[in-house]
């Protein structure tokens, strides 16, 4: 709790972690538009979707020329749906030199899926998008982190699909997202069937009596900057990992068209849009960042390559569980 009492030296924050060298986070960017969205969805019929103004192109460009102002790659989880209907700005993400990663077909909840239906979309999802960059895609994020403790059959069709690494749970306790109790740090996976893959939760920070989630969205735009700063400081220098952040296009367009949803979801979706992109410079300014292989490469978490290997900062094949 202390940690986030003080604030960190701007040169602590810059060498956050070991004192050595900077930790690499991971910047993640989940491209779907405004309609797409989770709390959205009851009222908004996802076959209505071709009805809305589209807005992602634009505000994906706008956070490309952002990125490429603080020379940071980054990891996109594309939408099926929208790789379908704008493949230029897919090949524009990578052309941009960031990694493309799969963010699900139609946004559709794992645990609302049947495992067939979910091997069906993940699979077109994952060759609409090869077919456009024509390299493999390694990464998955499930809509609205849905891969929960009910939904953990989902790790073994990642795997069997050729996923590399996941980045759908977030260890918290929420209404419609979480395994709270789950491991905080970058680690080894196994679904119910017993295939693994390295699994990047999405970070929070430990207060000892509950977690923080501070790595991004709607946290990111409701909690004071200061606070996001220390705690995401504090994941890397006192716990020496990176953390992962997470953002949306539509999240620095103050000026999308309005939905009439509820007060819980328009709190969460709208509340300030305004300040997101001015947050966004100094996050971008104030940590290093690259793509998820970046991050858990310098943990000597490679994709690809087994569980077993040991990290250089120490991360190990059985820590799957936070003691
Ligand atoms: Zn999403």
């Amino acid at each position: 709790m202390t940690d986030l009492l003080s604030e960190p030296e701007e040169s602590m924050v810059r060498d956050a972690g070991t004192g050595t060298a900077p930790i690499t986070n991971a910047m993640t960017v989940d491209v779907e538009d405004y309609f797409h969205v989770s709390a959205f969805a009851r009222v908004i019929d996802r076959a209505h979707w071709d009805r809305y103004e589209c807005r992602v192109e634009n505000n994906t460009r706008r956070l490309i020329e952002l990125l490429a102002r603080y020379d940071i790659r980054a990891t996109f989880f594309v939408l099926g749906w929208v790789a379908s209907r704008y493949p230029d700005l897919v090949r524009e993400i990578a052309d941009a030199g960031h990694e493309i990663a799969c963010h699900g077909l139609t946004h559709k909840l794992v645990y609302e899926q049947t495992p067939r239906e979910f091997r069906d979309e993940t699979k077109t999802a994952k060759a609409l998008l090869e077919d456009i960059i024509q390299v493999p895609v390694n990464g998955y994020r499930a809509a609205s982190y849905s891969i929960t403790a009910k939904s953990l059959w989902a790790i073994d069709i990642l795997a069997e699909l050729g996923f590399q690494y996941d980045s759908s749970v977030f260890p918290i306790r929420h209404d419609r997202y979480g395994i709270p109790g789950a491991a905080r740090k970058p680690h080894w996976i196994s679904g119910a069937g017993g295939a693994s893959i390295l699994e990047f939760p999405l970070s929070t920070k430990d207060l000892g009596f509950a977690r923080l989630p501070v790595s991004g969205g709607g946290y990111f735009r409701l909690f004071p900057y200061s606070i996001t700063r220390i705690a995401l400081a504090s994941i890397n220098r006192d716990e020496g990992i990176p953390f992962i952040f997470y953002l949306h296009p539509w999240e620095i367009d103050p000026g999308q068209p309005r939905i009439r949803a509820s007060r819980l979801s328009r709190f969460r979706h709208y509340t300030n849009l305004a300040k997101c992109e001015s947050m966004l410079c100094r996050l971008l300014g104030e940590f290093r960042f690259g793509t998820v292989c970046d991050s858990l490469g310098e943990l000597g978490l490679r994709p690809g390559v087994g569980p077993g290997v040991q990290g250089s900062r120490s991360v190990s094949a059985s820590d799957h569980v936070d003691k």
